[in-house]
């Protein structure tokens, strides 16, 4: 086992029969501060699939607190259970506890198969919860941050196209129009782009369309996978994981790929095969920031204008990353790891260069 969480600072497993809670808590890095990260509820087939995912989780967010440059470290939960039928509040209750537990070391809040009201009920046992509805103090919507930030994405890579950071007159590709791929349609339409979009919501789609009349550029709806291949400037994922891929980056026509999906890059290869194939790409978990960047920025009492402001660096974060892969010839994917392992060895220095100092002055007083 310790060979498995090697690099890892930490792993709780928590265990409550009365309330039929198992979960799992990984501490990665607490370089950067107290490790942030979401708790995931799923019927994981076996514990061994838990702690695979809460490990691979925790470390990404390590990356990604690095590049939204916000003062925290890398965690993650899972809990194993069903959402549809295991959750209940006495269960996110005992899994307070155990975040409790931990001294202030992990914040958590929700993720995938869990809602901001289960927090509601952690929240009554620790302090070291975020995201909850903004009448228990929380932040509110974290996928306005978050759209925000893919737009800054989106302008970014146009700079880099087409030297200027115009959105308008251009073609955008969307998967998904939800939360996240709704707000920036809706942008995009406003500033006069054409979009192609996909979503398996046929509400969402008529949404859209709805909205379109009266803006300036145009909707073309398309079908599942036609997405892939239409002739977009950009395509804008917004929707599932995994979706750039051996089939997808044959079909793509687009000059970028820029959007909010988590984990886009079905391998780390494919970020190389996309560069070989002379598309750019926007590294996912530097464009969708925005909402972890709500989310940390909790701590100093909710803010949005602070928020926006911060959201604000993703474009000059891309725009350091897209050079560095230019002048290193390596993929965007690579400079943007490279870019976040430079951020956590810089505060590892400082942060011994502190201690080192403290132990001095300790040192001349005892
Ligand atoms: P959402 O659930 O509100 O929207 C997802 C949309 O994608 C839905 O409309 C759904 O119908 C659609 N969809 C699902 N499968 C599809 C398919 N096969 N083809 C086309 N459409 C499909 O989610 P969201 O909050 O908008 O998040 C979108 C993506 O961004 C997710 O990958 C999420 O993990 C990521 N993300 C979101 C945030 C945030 O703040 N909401 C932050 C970071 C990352």
């Amino acid at each position: 086992m310790f060979e498995r969480i090697n690099g890892h600072e930490q792993v709780l497993f928590c265990n409550d029969p009365d309330t039929g809670l198992k979960a799992i808590i990984a501490i990665h890095n607490t370089t950067l501060g107290p490790a942030l990260g979401g708790c995931r509820m799923r019927p994981y087939n076996s514990t061994d699939e838990a702690i695979e995912d809460v490990l691979r989780l925790s470390k990404g967010m390590t990356y990604k607190c690095a590049a939204a440059d916000v003062d925290f470290g890398g965690g993650k939960a899972v809990i194993i259970g069903d959402p549809l039928k295991d959750r209940s509040p006495e269960l996110f209750r005992a899994f307070g506890q155990f975040v409790e537990s931990l001294s202030g070391r992990f914040y958590t809040g929700t993720d995938m198969g869990t809602t901001p009201d289960d927090f509601v009920h952690a929240l009554k046992e620790t302090n070291c919860i975020v995201g909850v509805p903004e009448e228990y103090g929380g932040s509110g919507d974290s996928s306005i941050p978050t759209a925000e930030g893919v737009l800054y994405g989106l302008k970014a890579t146009n700079n880099v196209l087409y030297g200027s950071d115009d959105l308008s007159g251009k073609t955008y590709s969307i998967q998904g129009l939800g939360k996240v791929g709704y707000k920036v349609a809706e942008k995009l339409l406003e500033d006069g782009a054409d979009l192609y979009v996909t979503d398996i919501n046929e509400s969402a789609i008529k949404r859209i369309i709805d909205q379109a009349e009266g803006l300036k550029g145009n909707v073309r709806v398309v079908e599942g996978n036609e997405i892939y291949s239409v002739p977009a400037d950009v395509f804008v994922p917004c929707a599932l994981g995994g979706i750039i891929n051996d089939e997808t980056i044959e079909q793509l026509k687009v000059k970028a790929v820029v959007g909010s999906a988590n984990n886009q890059l079905l391998r780390d290869e494919h970020g190389k095969f996309l560069q070989e194939k002379g598309i750019i790409y926007a590294p996912d978990y530097i464009v969708n920031a925005g909402g972890l960047i709500q989310v940390s920025d909790e701590l100093y009492s909710p803010n949005k204008a602070r928020v926006l402001a911060k959201t604000k660096a993703i474009y000059d974060t891309l725009m350091e990353i897209y050079q560095k892969s230019n002048e290193q010839s390596i993929s965007t994917a690579e400079s943007a790891n490279q870019f976040c392992n430079d951020r956590l060895t810089k505060r590892m220095k400082r942060n011994s260069f502190f201690s080192h100092k403290k132990r001095q002055k300790w040192n001349v007083r005892n």
